[in-house]
């Protein structure tokens, strides 16, 4: 490569941000020249990242935590020299519960992903019937699925497990991370291993089973804190990594414009011309777009492989964190929170007991917690106030856990369209999609959580296969 090229990222999420990060660390490593410039729509960088640090809380308005398990995130710390500010979940909070008919019942011990991996714990468990924990049992002997096409993870569960299973325990559970219908969800985007295991040991339970004891043995060359806790965070939150991206990103010479909504997108020749609200223009030689799909859709031109992106729904979710004084909530927490099936008709969907969990995110004698709103067709809450959500949540609160004490403070987020819903046939749309643009848009590159995974290690995973395809092509 001679003459200074460009690449411009779209996007200052985390996908973007890490597309950044390995667009400078590729091209220097192939020892090449490019000017690399970062455009974020809003002031700030991280995208749904949102940490606020506030009388000595730690408050996460946005994700909070990752998978301990998923290495892109690790890789990424170790990097970046953030190893030592990993921190897990509190040792002493493992139990977390889920509400059955109004009472709040402990998980059984050994589900993973709400797959039963410990029998005995599963038969003994209140919130599962007798009849519904026999259907689960036939999991044992049900053949596989002939074929490995792609159906609905809700479909599958019901198959595998039963019905009972699936609302009571693996809906609630797997909501926390699609916020999604089960039914409407592809399996082979959200768990394809639940596929896979299906297809390599027959039984979903007998392939967790054999899966939890490989998954104990890589465990042990996680970072100390991720060897005893399934989920990890930053001790100063999570916006930790923004903050840290951005500043390496600053000393390697990447232009970075926040404030910058990106509204045009035009092959000029060989080139690429993207246009900026208030009419700039900049063009480049590479771009990766690493925006909502919705947002995406608007700047790849008409085609049906876009519409298909465009059609990919996302959910709106909401969630209100409140603190109180300790001795006000007068509450002992003995776990990290609990689960809510839909069919007990609350307004919130689940509730962390932050502070107990999470021993970095309060100061002593204070309690944080931490409520969610909506899933997918639970998304009236967009009509309602902010005191009309606090009053619906303190209610929940005030009726499952006896707190009627006025809180120190609320924060309530709301997070439009935010929930990605990978419909069935997705892998398929998004390889068609992609093999589209490499012949009209050669040189574009579309990625983030819309496409293959939701979860922060997911993200940097795919913004970090963007940006090596992006350099490669251009110093190959
Ligand atoms: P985004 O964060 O959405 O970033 C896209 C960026 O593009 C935004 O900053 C946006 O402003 C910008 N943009 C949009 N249009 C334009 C434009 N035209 N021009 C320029 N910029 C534009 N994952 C976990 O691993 N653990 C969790 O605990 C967890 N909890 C979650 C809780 C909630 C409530 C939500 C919503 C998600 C959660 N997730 C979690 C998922 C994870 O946070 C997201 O999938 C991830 O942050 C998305 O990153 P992204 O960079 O792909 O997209």
């Amino acid at each position: 490569m001679n003459e200074a090229r460009k690449i411009i990222v779209v996007g200052g999420g985390i996908t973007g941000l890490t597309a950044a990060y390995y667009v400078r660390k590729r091209l220097k490593e192939a020892g090449c020249t490019a000017d690399v410039t970062l455009v974020e729509g809003a002031e700030k960088l991280g995208g749904r990242i949102h940490t606020l640090r506030k009388e000595g809380f730690v408050i996460e308005k946005g994700p909070d935590s990752f998978l301990a398990r998923k290495l892109p995130i690790i890789e990424l710390s170790r990097e970046l020299g953030l190893e030592g500010e990993l921190t897990g979940t509190n040792p002493e909070a493992k139990k977390t519960y889920i509400l059955r008919d109004g009472t709040l019942h402990p998980m059984p011990a050994g589900l993973v992903l709400g797959i039963p991996t410990d029998i005995e714990p599963f038969m003994r468990t209140g919130l599962v019937s007798a009849k519904g924990k026999a259907r689960a049992m036939m999991d044992l002997v049900l053949p596989k699925k002939e074929d490995d096409s792609d159906e609905s993870l809700g479909h599958f569960l019901h198959r595998r497990l039963g019905k009972e299973v699936l609302d009571q325990i693996v809906e609630p559970l797997l909501a926390g991370i699609y916020a999604g219908d089960t039914y409407a969800l592809s399996l082979q985007s959200t768990f394809p291993q639940f596929g896979e295991m299906e297809q390599q040991y027959r039984s979903l339970i007998y392939g967790m089973i054999s899966n939890r004891k490989k998954s104990q043995q890589e465990a042990l060359n996680l970072p100390a804190p991720g060897r005893n806790s399934v989920f990890l965070t930053y001790k100063n939150g999570l916006q930790t990594l923004v903050e840290r991206l951005e500043e390496v990103l600053r000393e390697e010479g990447v232009t970075i414009r926040t404030g910058t909504k990106v509204t045009e997108l035009r092959k000029e020749g060989e080139l690429y011309e993207v246009g900026y609200e208030g009419g700039q223009r900049e063009t480049a030689d590479s771009v990766i777009l690493t925006l909502p799909t919705y947002h995406s859709a608007e700047l790849l031109g008409d085609h049906p492989s876009v519409d298909k992106l465009r059609a990919i729904n996302y959910v709106s979710v909401a969630n209100v964190v409140i603190a109180y004084r300790e001795k006000d909530a007068n509450v002992k927490f003995d776990g990290s929170g609990f689960l809510i099936p839909r069919s007990e008709g609350r307004s919130i969907t689940a509730c962390t007991w932050t502070s107990t969990k999470w021993l970095h995110t309060a100061p002593e004698d204070r309690v944080l917690l931490r409520c969610y709103v909506g899933r997918s067709g639970e998304e009236d809450w967009v009509h309602l106030t902010d005191e009309e959500i606090v009053a619906k949540v303190r209610k929940d609160v005030a009726e499952l856990m006896g707190i009627t004490a006025e809180p120190l403070f609320y924060e309530v987020t709301r997070l439009y369209r935010s929930m990605p819903q990978y419909p069935v046939g997705h892998l398929d749309h998004v390889r068609e999609l992609r093999s589209d643009l490499a012949e009209r848009m050669p040189g574009v590159y579309v990625t983030g959580a819309g496409f293959h995974g939701v979860g922060l290690p997911d993200c940097i995973r795919q913004g970090r296969e963007a940006a090596f395809e992006a350099v490669d092509r251009l110093t190959g």
